[in-house]
């Protein structure tokens, strides 16, 4: 984020936020769940297919991971029966994992 303020001078920061709030509105970005105050979008799995993510807990940096096909399956099943349970329908998922990054370490 700092990087895009410094580009575009004449954009306030609120101004950003309130630009990302109507494209997570729209489906295109999606807020990534930080371990901090400061919000990270991405593109909408939509575009950049699902995945998860490395969360670190010390600097908040995120790298992305894929799970491989069989844990996805299980993992679905297992939400699908949760969900089934608390009479709700499941349209998707997230799994964050948090830890500590290399350079935190
Ligand atoms: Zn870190
Ligand atoms: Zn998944």
């Amino acid at each position: 984020m700092p990087e895009l303020r410094k580009h575009r001078g004449r954009l306030t920061q609120s101004s950003i936020y309130r630009n990302l709030g109507d494209l997570e509105q729209a489906g295109i970005v999606r807020r990534v769940a930080g371990h901090d105050d400061h919000a990270r979008y991405e593109l909408d799995e939509y575009f950049i297919g699902h995945h998860h993510h490395l969360i670190c807990v010390k600097c908040g940096r995120v790298s992305d991971f894929v799970v491989p096909h069989e844990a996805e399956r299980t993992l679905n099943a297992t939400l699908k029966k949760a969900a089934k349970v608390g009479k709700f329908r499941l349209t998707g998922h997230r799994l964050d994992a948090l830890g500590v990054c290399v350079s935190c370490a």
